[in-house]
């Protein structure tokens, strides 16, 4: 039966309007999914500044509400779920890189309705299904917080295998992710240094084991000396330019998060003397589910740390609130009840 509420939609400048949207029952090979909780992200600031036709939120779990034909997921599996409607057979999908899908067909709380609203449609492959004992809101941060950051550090250490120090230039969600993950990787001597304009962040940064700098100190940053890698997660030139400059000979230095981009013309970088690497990283590849579940089985009251705040949806306003405030880690909006 056709699905209708109530949803939150955005209507830019910050605004929150209520609207009727419905979710047709699932058609073959798709899931309805019962949204009980979403991660705020980054790249949600510009759906909540400048509008959204669909309900937002791309990083949600949940569990199944319904199945259609040709499906095996059972209804009342939980999960999360992968943002990116991927097709399977095209050349990047079919070596598993289905972030980089070449033939997308929907992106989940952006192009259609997302995980601020009670309900999701999506393709069961987008679907990631958890044990029953993962809270739902920790779940969530088998996305962007865990998977995104993951994909990230295992491309730069692809390229970078004796690293033994770190700076992360940012400590936003992304930021914060990149060190959640990389204490969880790397032995507990190697630095990871984060740089952040927010005490309050910086103090985060600490207690995730991570070494905080004043982003608006450019000398304490430069005093770290040579740094085997970087990233970014500011989409700031000067960061960016900063980041660059402290690489070591070989150094690498990865872009993260959100969608500014990079461009050569952004920065100066002379890549021949140092020998450094410039790696971008896009979401992740929907088969390192698997071993950041693991991850998360295995650590969780350290990924607890990087989730600071959960609000209930009717209170999501005070949830971006925080969120814009920078006076939070990872913001979780849950829905349907506890756990
Ligand atoms: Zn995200
Ligand atoms: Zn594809």
């Amino acid at each position: 039966m056709t699905k209708r509420a109530l949803v939150p939609v955005f209507r830019g400048q910050g605004q929150i309007a209520y609207t009727e949207h419905e979710w047709p029952d699932p058609g073959p090979g798709q899931l309805l999914i019962r949204v009980r909780a979403n991660a705020i992200c980054g790249t949600d600031r510009e759906q909540f500044l400048n509008g959204s036709e669909v309900v937002a939120g791309h990083e949600a779990a949940g569990e199944v509400a319904a199945a259609g034909q040709n499906t095996s997921t059972p209804v009342g599996t939980r999960g999360v779920i992968y943002f990116k409607e991927y097709c399977g057979s095209c050349r990047s999908c079919a070596a598993g890189h289905t972030s980089l899908c070449s033939q997308k067909r929907a992106s989940t709380g952006m192009t259609t309705d997302g995980g601020y609203g009670p309900w999701e449609l999506i393709a069961e492959q987008q679907f990631f299904a958890i044990p029953d004992d993962v809270p739902f809101d920790l779940a969530t941060m088998l996305l962007d917080a865990m998977g995104t950051t993951g994909h990230a550090w295992k491309r730069a250490l692809h390229e970078r295998q004796d690293v033994r120090s770190v700076y992360i230039a940012g400590a936003g969600p992304i930021g914060l992710g990149l060190l959640l993950t990389g204490r969880l990787i790397l032995p507990a001597d190697i630095p990871i240094y984060v740089s952040d304009f927010s005490e309050w962040r910086r103090n985060l940064v600490a207690e995730l084991g991570g070494h905080p700098l004043d982003a608006a100190d450019e000398e304490s940053i430069r005093a770290v000396g040579a740094v085997d890698l970087t990233f970014d997660s500011t989409g700031k030139k000067v960061a960016r330019q900063l980041a660059i400059d402290l690489l070591g000979n070989h150094g690498v230095f990865m872009v993260v998060g959100g969608q500014e981009g990079f461009s050569f013309d952004d920065v100066g970088v002379e890549l021949l003397p140092r020998e450094l690497s410039i790696l971008g990283s896009e979401y992740f590849d929907y088969n390192e589910f698997a071993g950041n579940l693991d991850r998360l089985q295995n650590n969780r009251d350290a990924v607890r740390k990087l989730l600071t705040h959960t609000y209930p949806v009717e209170q999501l306003d005070q949830a971006f609130a925080t969120f814009l405030s920078g006076e939070s880690g990872k913001v979780v909006v849950t829905q349907g009840g506890a756990d």
